[in-house]
């Protein structure tokens, strides 16, 4: 479902319950996943015994309720899904029903009270999805997660509730509600409107069938990469690997035994697998074989090509929105995203793309000398750097230029201390106050967990000592729990019913310490555990009252997280916290310089991958797709675009499951650059104001226009009163190492 109806989005799509997902091997990209396409059964009776069914009670206990985290039994499961989707669609039924005129109350509030179960349900479903997992729960989440899906396509396609929801937006009164009101009832309509409920007789049908279709080949999309990326496993020798690091040899000969190929090596056709082999690997020709098998999934001519689909899928995407009125599909997918329109993120990303082409000429010109130093060493002849050489030689420069000793740098980050130092940050800036609580068992005035390592802090205004909510962190890996680092809220706050208090909760994967013994971290996990709590606070901060105005927007609900990774590198917490685990020194600044500087190596490469395929992106979503070649289409943008020789997209366009196997980031791959703008200039507020990052007028801003307000103030306007201007370019410019254009 597309709809921007976020609540029932959030119940729709399993992975837009959680913030983000940063896997630790790439914190760029949250993991796709296929969307279900299945259609669900027609009616969902009621379940039997519901109401002794743990998972649908009312959260009691203390601090406004809880999870009951210790009575999860996965045999409740399923009927308490299904109870609860039936009570929303009764609920919203009624909602239809009414026979009183349409007003604000009687629809749009009664339809923000409506859900409350599923809320409740849907909370326990993804903590045995993302913490909990095993065989049993992937089996009903593969009967449930279609009808989940199917659930808010049923709400939209309810004509009587749109005609009334319909009826309020129109309504004249409702021009004089305060303006997150008036917003709310946008939101709502819009979850309609933009998703087809305006529509009758064959324009309504041809839009369902489209939809049918669009979800036929998003799913065929996806799996055909992913038998591509399973259909072209390597099995390698010993004498083949040169270069690769122990761990990979490890982790390559254990697969391969997997397999049934015991003593050999298996390098598989997937990122995780590629990317170090083109690191590292010595033997040329081989990494030529793994970059092409890569970059040709979906794109070998035989019953696994994506060509046709993808062509198949953007004719139908600008038919749907052509029956909406809109000229193309990007139009209609960024009105409600901070951009607004394709041309605002095409500047964007046209005003970025000379200076990374610059760098990338520099990068290769610093690798080409590596190539040629080592030829004349070995006395062979010369090589020009192709794609499948990129990796291998940046790497040397790395190792010459910005060498970071990763050990060296772990000693400054223990786990205890960086949760000190973001505890201490959200006092600085939001005035919470965090303090542990009993949690794990039943007992009176203590908090459930789902495992034994989760552990809960009250969060309190440390001036007024108000409870604001809970914070469950869940840190270390285990077995059934999925990769990665990421954070969910199990309950928003809101007051147009009555106060609800927060509970959030962040999640990652550290790896536990031995007793007594610190727990070290790399530096890119310390960046993330900042990155996630960042969306804790973002839910924390919230002072919304409709359930609604909680939403996120998609270009603009990564930054306020990423923005607060800039606080690790604070002098307060440089000095405070990141200590050496046996001395307790601080970090040294020279450290600390080597860190900023290994920020910005290979920016080249890494800018003109992703701005490349974020532009075919856009273009694919505002073109005619008529008579589309995919192929021919692809190769006549790169040359017009003045593509370098030696880097291809990070997604070509056969294996684009970003834009391809789901709408997820379909016209909106552009967003992870969008982000990084606003953080840069947010930051570059702070690093200019009297107090710095902390200084108190501008994190009261900071707090009242990006954090507390959520969705219920358009971002842009957000934005423009945190900064007193739109956001500019200039500091991601400096960010990355780039030339600010004018200067
Ligand atoms: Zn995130």
């Amino acid at each position: 479902m597309r709809s921007a109806f976020s609540r029932l989005a959030l119940v729709a799509v399993s992975t837009a319950a959680l913030s983000c997902g940063h896997a630790t091997a790439s914190r760029t990209e949250p993991e796709m996943k296929t969307m279900p396409s299945e259609a669900a059964a027609a009616t969902l009776p009621a379940a039997p015994a519901a109401a002794d069914n743990p998972l649908l009670a009312e959260w009691s206990g203390p601090y406004g309720g809880v999870p009951a985290f210790d009575r999860m039994d996965l045999a409740d499961l399923k009927p308490a899904l299904e109870a609860a989707m039936a009570e929303q669609l009764d609920e919203l039924e009624a909602v239809a029903a009414n026979p009183a005129p349409p007003s604000f109350e009687n629809t749009i509030v009664a339809m923000e009270r409506s859900g409350r179960v599923l809320n409740r349900v849907s909370t326990y479903y993804y903590i045995w999805s993302s913490n909990l997992s095993s065989p049993e729960y992937r089996e009903i989440q593969g009967e449930m997660a279609p009808k989940l899906a199917e659930l808010g396509s049923k709400i939209v396609q309810n004509r009587r509730l749109f005609e009334r929801v319909k009826a309020v937006y129109e309504n004249p009164e409702t021009a004089r509600r305060s303006p997150a009101e008036q917003r709310l009832v946008r939101l709502v309509y819009d979850g309609f409107a933009r998703d087809g409920a305006t529509l009758d007789g064959a324009a309504k049908e041809r839009y369902a069938a489209i939809d049918q279709r669009l979800a036929e080949l998003q799913t065929r999309f996806a799996n055909n990469v992913l038998a591509d990326e399973e259909g072209y496993t390597l099995f390698l020798t010993e004498a083949q690997l040169g270069g690769l690091p122990e761990s990979f040899r490890q982790a390559a000969g254990a697969a391969a035994a997997e397999l049934g190929h015991a003593g050999s090596y298996a390098i598989f056709n997937t990122r995780s697998s590629m990317d170090p082999f083109l690191t590292y690997a010595d033997d040329r020709g081989l990494r030529e074989t793994v970059w092409r098998s890569y970059y040709s999934r979906g794109d070998n001519g035989d019953e696994h090509d994506n060509n046709a689909i993808l062509a198949e899928i953007l004719r139908l995407r600008d038919e749907r929105v052509g029956l909406l009125g809109y000229d193309n599909y990007a139009q209609w997918r960024l009105e409600d995203r901070m951009a607004k329109t394709p041309e605002h993120a095409l500047d964007l990303l046209e005003a970025v793309w000379p200076a990374a082409l610059a760098r990338v000429e520099q990068e290769v010109a610093d690798m080409q000398a590596v190539a040629d130093a080592e030829a004349e060493t070995a006395g062979m002849a010369k090589i020009t750097i192709r794609p499948w050489d990129y990796r291998y030689y940046a790497e040397k420069v790395r190792k010459a230029k910005y060498d970071l000793d990763s050990d060296e740098v772990k000693q400054y980050l223990q786990l205890d201390k960086l949760r000190q130092a973001m505890f201490f940050v959200a006092g600085e800036l939001f005035g919470f106050r965090f303090t542990p609580v009993a949690a794990g068992s039943t007992s009176a005035g203590s908090v459930p967990v789902f495992h034994p390592d989760v552990e809960v802090f009250e969060v309190t205004d440390r001036d007024s000592g108000e409870h604001v909510g809970l914070w469950y962190l869940d840190a270390f890996a285990r077995a059934g729990k999925r990769s990665g680092a990421w954070a969910n809220t199990y309950r928003s706050h809101e007051t147009f019913d009555g106060l609800e208090t927060v509970l959030a909760s962040n999640n990652s994967n550290f790896i536990q310490g031995a007793p007594g013994e610190p727990v070290l971290v790399s530096w890119d996990d310390a960046e993330t555990f900042f990155h996630e709590f960042g969306h804790a606070l973002h839910a924390l901060s919230s002072n919304v009252a409709y359930p609604t105005l909680n939403g996120g927007v998609r270009d603009y609900t990564e930054f306020q997280s990423q923005l607060l990774e800039r606080w690790l590198l604070t002098d307060q917490v440089i000095d405070r916290f990141l200590v050496h685990y046996r001395t307790g020194e601080p970090i040294p600044r020279e450290l600390v310089a080597k860190i900023r500087r290994a920020d910005t190596f290979n920016e080249g490469f890494r800018t003109t991958e992703y701005l490349a395929s974020a532009l075919m992106d856009m273009r694919y979503h505002t073109i005619d797709p008529t008579g589309l070649d995919p192929d021919a289409f692809e190769r006549r943008t790169l040359t017009e675009l003045g593509m370098p020789d030696e880097i291809p997209m990070r997604h070509r366009s056969p294996h684009f499951g970003h834009i391809f196997s789901s709408e997820g980031y379909a016209a909106g791959y552009y967003g992870y650059l969008w982000a990084d703008v606003l953080t840069a200039d947010a930051a570059e507020a702070f690093a200019e104001a009297p107090g710095g990052f902390y200084d108190k007028e501008l994190a009261a801003k900071l707090v009242k226009y990006l954090f507390a307000p959520r969705n219920a103030v358009d971002p842009a306007d957000a934005y423009r009163a945190f900064r007193g201007r739109d956001a500019k370019i200039d500091a991601l410019m400096r960010d990355r190492g780039f030339p600010v254009p004018g200067e």
